[in-house]
């Protein structure tokens, strides 16, 4: 635990510690853990808090934000859901001075947005495009193999980052013909990776999609080899849509990269159905973003470690960038039970 100088009782009874948390949703695992923590250890620290969650409707997180101003907010911690949608209730945050801290997606389009705090997601979509590179064995010359990329929520700015360190490393292979895509659902540069995302994130579209692409250009004997999935939302819906057409764990399973590090997904790694995911630590985050609240609320400026990448149309961004982690079969054990991310009971183990 932190220390709780900065955000002291005393900070608190004078109304100096008055924090919103506005989370996307509930139905993913990782946000119910991101805000959470933070809310404990802000309480813990006397602070006053409002956590909030918006089932992915950016109406909601409006109101929410709006009634996180009205109830005093001086500090506002913010995961948008639509990147671009906020500036006009910042506006209206500015006027009564809340520092404003965009959490883990970066809000674009005003310049009433202070920090960000995130983990580097142009490197967990590199780092999900060399897991892919390197199983395949493509930088050997290996395949051809045939080959799906997702994308995320065409509306959150993080996809696209996850989309471009994932191409820079893949696009060549599909270029060369290492990689085929027989959906022809494979954007023809970083840039155009919303053409093929999949709005809000939701494993039922993932699902959706997968089957479509299964039934219309796998039939027979041909087999999907890998597929670029940009989380682990995503990997559920597509891991259902191989289970219905009757893919089953084995030599012929594909590769299928994830995110989050969510049990359910844990457990299909270690069933052999996700090949890895890519570990976003959210106490990480949690401790950095305690750590910049102490800082606005002692006078003093936050730390940050990147000046010059997050440009958000309107400013770039001061940010504290973290670092993301693979995480496969083989170390479960390690980096999520023995760090205490998950209970070993809780994936069966
Ligand atoms: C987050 C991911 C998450 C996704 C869906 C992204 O902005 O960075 O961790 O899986 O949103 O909620």
């Amino acid at each position: 635990m932190l220390s709780l100088a900065a955000c002291s009782s005393d900070a608190s009874a004078n109304g100096d510690c008055n924090v919103g948390i506005s989370m996307p949703t509930r139905s993913l695992e990782r946000w119910i853990n991101d805000g959470e923590q933070l809310q404990k250890q802000l309480e813990e620290a006397d602070c006053t808090v409002d956590l909030q969650y918006a089932d992915n409707k950016t109406s909601q997180q409006i109101s929410q934000i709006q009634n996180q101003i009205a109830g005093g907010a001086q500090v506002l911690v913010i995961a948008p859901i639509d990147g671009e949608a906020l500036g006009p209730v910042l506006d209206q945050a500015k006027k009564q001075d809340a520092v404003v801290i965009s959490y883990d997606r970066l809000i674009e389009g005003t310049e009433n947005v202070d920090y960000l705090a995130t983990f580097d997601n142009f490197q967990v979509g590199e780092l999900q495009g060399k897991y892919i590179e390197e199983q395949l064995g493509l930088a050997d010359g290996a395949g051809p193999f045939n080959f799906e990329p997702f994308t995320g929520s065409p509306d959150d700015p993080n996809a696209g980052f996850f989309f471009s360190g994932a191409w820079d490393v893949l696009l060549p292979y599909v270029e060369n013909g290492q990689l085929v895509v027989r959906s022809g659902k494979s954007p023809a540069s970083n840039k155009d990776w919303a053409s093929i995302g999949i709005p809000g994130w939701a494993s039922d579209k993932a699902q959706a999609e997968m089957d479509n692409r299964l039934s219309s250009f796998y039939t027979g004997s041909d087999k999907v080899d890998a597929i670029l999935s940009p989380n682990d939302s995503l990997a559920i819906g597509i891991i259902a849509s191989l289970n219905s057409a009757s893919y089953s764990p084995g030599d012929e399973y594909p590769i299928i990269t994830g995110q989050d590090a969510d049990k359910a997904n844990v457990k299909a790694i270690l069933d052999g159905k996700q090949s890895m995911t890519v570990l976003k630590d959210t106490r990480e985050l949690g401790d950095r973003v305690f750590q910049m609240i102490q800082s606005i609320i002692a006078g003093d400026v936050p730390e940050t470690t990147d000046t010059e990448t997050y440009d958000n149309g309107k400013k770039v961004v001061p940010a504290f960038v973290l670092t993301p982690l693979v995480v496969t079969k083989d170390d479960v054990q390690t980096k999520l039970i023995d760090s205490g991310f998950i209970d070993a009971e809780d994936v069966g183990l």
